[in-house]
């Protein structure tokens, strides 16, 4: 029954786009990510899931053309974010659910953060790291049976035994040497090729690794140094014979050069970020992504008692704070900054607050718009098909109640979501 539905819903499907109408989006104001102004009074020509226009002024609709009137809006690409975490939300003691859920019960938890992600106009995102539920989520969203934002997945975390991401941390030995929590956790080059090749089979998008401590994780060091620099190129290396960039969790110091060094394309969060290293990921054209809503989201939840396990605590408080002040630097110094949150770590469908604390910290509204659009773009390599509103490439397109550029804050009002040409939120 249900696969008679959804072959019912691909015939649906088909039939839409092969009768393609023209739709004729006149923009209140339009930011293209291109140019580092808007424009007023534009029309975006949709067809089927592509822009095929560009026209200035609100193009009369003639025959069967369908107009979306959004001229007291002002509309921009679809966002992205670099680094979400689709598969859970922060919760008080949330780390018991380790023990409570299935695969099942993640999969349709999962469902839902997708959906208010995609609803507060990120139509496209990376998620850096779960249970492997994540893949499944890309393919059921890719067959339209999940609504939800275009997933760029790592699939499982890829850490050394005890660091950041070795999901039997804190566990009791029975389930510490219990295969399941192992995959994905290695030891020397060989196994971190291996880990990339499995990842390959898995069916992933990009690799992640925590090259150093975490927050979250229950274990002690939040900064220490977690592969050694052979370990991450041995990554690097075989994640670019199979097409895939490297994403690297990193706090400390230390880990943040070893990443760059070994070759990684985004440090994550990078707190404590240096001098030496700021210019290390200038000379390695390294992206960093800060993530400075979860840094706030977890030095505030560490306020209340019992929220986390008494080892992460103090991690919260010390790094939480620091990641906004960490992100002015070096975007001020020219570090290639792209968007992310990690979501997952805050409530998913608050992303856009993000923009709000990289506009605080200096970067202008333009570019932090850029840094969620064009150049997420460029990192996963579909520049030629997304990341702008320009002819010939995809309708992911999104508007919101107010001009970000003269107030940033409205990121957060995103009213009119439109994904592969199809209207998700007006
Ligand atoms: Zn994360």
């Amino acid at each position: 029954m249900k696969k008679q539905l959804l072959i019912l819903a691909g015939l649906c499907f088909s039939v839409t786009v092969a009768n393609a109408q023209k739709t004729l989006i006149h923009c209140g104001t339009l930011i293209d990510a291109v140019k580092n102004e808007g424009e007023s009074k534009m029309t975006i020509v949709v067809e089927g899931k592509k822009i095929t226009a560009i026209q200035k002024g609100f193009t009369t609709p003639t025959g069967t053309d369908k107009v979306i009137d959004l001229s007291t809006k002002t509309v921009m690409p679809g966002l992205t974010d670099m680094h979400v975490h689709l598969e859970q939300e922060t919760s008080k003691g949330g780390e018991i659910k380790r023990y409570q859920l299935n695969a099942a019960d993640i999969a349709f938890d999962a469902t839902k953060y997708a959906k208010n992600t995609l609803m507060a106009g990120f139509t496209s995102v990376r998620d850096l790291g779960g249970s492997g539920v994540n893949v499944a989520l890309r393919n059921a969203i890719n067959k339209g049976t999940v609504i939800g934002p275009r997933i760029f997945t790592s699939g499982k975390t890829i850490a050394t035994t005890g660091g950041h991401g070795d999901p039997s941390n804190g566990l009791s030995e029975k389930y510490t040497l219990d295969p399941q929590y192992l995959t994905a956790v290695v030891e020397g080059v060989d196994q971190c090729r291996q880990a990339v090749r499995q990842h390959y089979k898995d069916g992933v998008d990009c690799i992640k690794i925590t090259a150093t401590g975490g927050v979250l994780s229950i274990a002690k060091s939040g900064k220490a140094p977690q592969f050694t620099e052979d370990e991450v190129r041995a990554i690097v290396e075989t994640a670019k014979d199979y097409g895939f960039h490297v994403a690297a969790h990193a706090h400390g110091t230390e880990g943040i050069k070893r990443a760059v060094r070994g070759g990684v394309t985004t440090i994550e969060h990078g707190t404590f970020l240096d001098d030496e290293g700021i210019e290390l990921m200038k000379k390695y054209g390294t992206y960093l992504v800060p993530t400075i809503l979860a840094g706030k989201t977890v030095a505030d939840s560490a306020k209340v008692p019992g929220y986390y396990h008494p080892l992460v605590v103090p991690k919260a408080l010390e790094t939480g704070p620091l990641i906004q002040a960490t992100f002015g630097k070096a975007y001020k110094a020219g570090v290639k900054i792209a968007f992310g949150t990690d979501s997952g770590v805050s409530i998913h469908g608050y992303n856009a607050y993000e923009f709000q604390y990289m506009v605080e910290a200096g970067m202008p509204a333009i570019e932090a718009i850029k840094a969620a659009t064009i150049v997420p773009a460029e990192i996963m390599g579909t520049q030629k098909d997304s990341g702008t509103i320009e002819a010939g490439k995809i309708a992911d397109i999104i508007a919101t109640d107010g001009n970000p550029l003269q107030d940033i804050k409205v990121m957060r009002k995103v009213s009119f979501v439109m994904k592969d040409g199809v209207v998700y939120k007006q």
